[in-house]
């Protein structure tokens, strides 16, 4: 049977390592909203944080009317979307989408093959445009285009492709401009339309939130990945050249995802997953956080647990050496397990692992490794959204009172695991005491990103 003495030796040893202690988790905000400084500085250096300049100045107020599309590709799924903006009043008065499922093969083929079918795709859906969409007459129809993939942004509706990610090679793309290859495109369906703007899908869900709230000043994606972008002042951006914005702001765009410090928590364990993964020594921080990473580092747990402590018997399942077959569903289903007998637990590891006839001991004591995995990048997250604050200055009362700061935030990781919003949101009240943290409103900004580069379409218009 299993060696118990082992087991739990082992567990103490990986929860201390994991801690998520206060003092550790200012270390880590302090030292994310020091990198975001140095990181608007200059692009000389190769900084941590990219802090990329988005060129979107003004956000949408409300006034928006009209109709407007928005593309919206960051994976296998790209989704079409209209709506027809109504102003103050009546605000978004109706709005349609489609999903596309993109072909496996033109993932990794050519641009004119990959661009050609997400331009029929949209203009077929453009043709089924009803009566209750009504451009205004003599008016091309706008698109805001949400590309998320490394882009190197040059101007509102323009920007090179820098790397591909997600299961995407489209090698000959690379370094080339995503909206002249989709402007292209689009001109080769006879589909008359103009890209007014291309942004990342955190700015699409920071432009959709500030739409219903005019207090929100930054927005966070925990989906597959991670990364979050944020208002800044125009004159805090030493290497934006040129004349400032009107506006006085511009949104940057982090690139979290690639954050490090000293402080992070890491293990053994995420040292080996970074190890192996694709992008050694990158994006240690979304390998701390993300949806895509949370899963394998539960497994790699569980293989030590099964090879030093004969967790699941003497043989060790091979299942257990695959990488990446637990996904964080399975995490947060069995985090969340409140059956008595941890049934959900059973029936993971079983369809997972096929792993059979577990005893109970063992079922609670995967639920606790979840629980500790799911914590800490629960309660870094937080971090992270404390050190955007801290930039921003709103992790204070400020001279002028109490400021009102939302952050919105979307994807499937905050979506769909309400234990990991629980750890979160006590995380972010921890760090900022508990007057300060009745100014900060996190909400939850559900497919904001689409509605959102509609909206900055709209804002980026020729007529406006
Ligand atoms: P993407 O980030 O790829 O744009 P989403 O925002 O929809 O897409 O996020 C998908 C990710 O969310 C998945 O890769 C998965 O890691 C995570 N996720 C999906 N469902 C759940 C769930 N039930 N519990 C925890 N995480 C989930
Ligand atoms: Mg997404």
């Amino acid at each position: 049977g299993a060696d118990w003495g082992r087991a739990e030796a082992i567990v103490k040893e990986v929860e201390d390592a994991s801690a998520t202690p206060i003092p550790r988790l200012k270390e880590v905000a302090d030292s994310l909203a020091h990198e975001m400084e140095a990181g608007l500085d200059s692009d000389d250096h190769d900084h941590l944080l990219k802090m990329v300049i988005t060129y979107v100045h003004t956000l949408p107020t409300g006034d928006e009317k009209g109709l407007f599309y928005a593309l919206d590709l960051g994976g296998a799924n790209f989704r079409v979307l209209r709506v027809q903006l109504g102003g103050k009043e009546e605000r978004v008065i109706d709005q349609e989408f489609a999903e596309v499922t993109i072909p496996t093969n033109l993932m990794v083929g050519t641009e004119k093959e990959l661009f050609d079918y997400i331009a029929s795709e949209l203009a077929k859906f453009v043709k089924k445009e009803g009566k209750k969409f009504s451009p205004e007459s003599g008016h091309q129809r706008e698109l805001g285009f949400t590309f998320s993939f490394p882009v190197h942004q040059t101007a509102i509706a323009s920007g090179t492709l820098i790397k591909w990610s997600k299961g995407f090679a489209v090698s000959e793309m690379v370094g080339k401009d995503v909206v002249v290859a989709l402007k292209k495109a689009m001109e080769r369906q006879g589909l008359d339309m103009r890209i007014s703007a291309l942004v990342n899908d955190t700015v699409g869900t920071l432009a959709g939130g500030r739409y219903r709230d005019e207090d929100v000043m930054a927005a966070v994606i925990l989906g597959t990945g991670t990364n979050a972008c944020y208002v800044e002042h125009a004159d805090a951006i030493p290497k934006l050249k040129g004349p400032l914005p009107k506006s006085g702001h511009m949104v940057i765009n982090t690139e979290w995802g690639n954050f490090w410090s000293p402080h992070l928590p890491m293990t053994e364990f995420d040292k080996a997953l970074d190890a192996e993964s694709i992008n050694p020594g990158d994006h240690i921080f979304e390998k701390l956080i993300s949806g895509m990473y949370l899963g394998d580092i539960v497994r790699r747990l569980l293989l030590r647990m099964a090879v030093e402590a004969a967790l699941f018997g003497d043989n060790i399942p091979s299942t257990l050496r695959e990488p990446y077959v637990l996904i964080t569903p399975n995490i947060s289903a069995m985090h969340q397990d409140v059956s008595s007998d941890l049934e959900v637990v059973e029936n993971t590891l079983k369809n997972v692992f096929g792993i059979s006839n577990i005893p109970l001991r063992t079922r609670k004591l995967v639920v606790e490794l979840c629980n500790i995995v799911a914590v800490r990048a629960a309660r870094l997250a937080g971090a992270g959204i404390v050190g955007i604050l801290k930039k921003l200055g709103r992790d204070v009362i400020g001279a002028s009172g109490k400021n009102r700061t939302v952050v919105a935030i979307d994807g499937g990781l905050y979506e769909h695991y309400p234990l990991f919003r629980h750890n979160m949101q006590i995380a972010v009240k921890e760090l900022l005491g508990s007057e300060v943290s009745e100014t900060v409103i996190i909400e939850h900004s559900k497919d904001g990103s689409g509605i959102g580069a509609t909206l900055l379409a709209a804002s980026n218009s020729q007529y406006s």
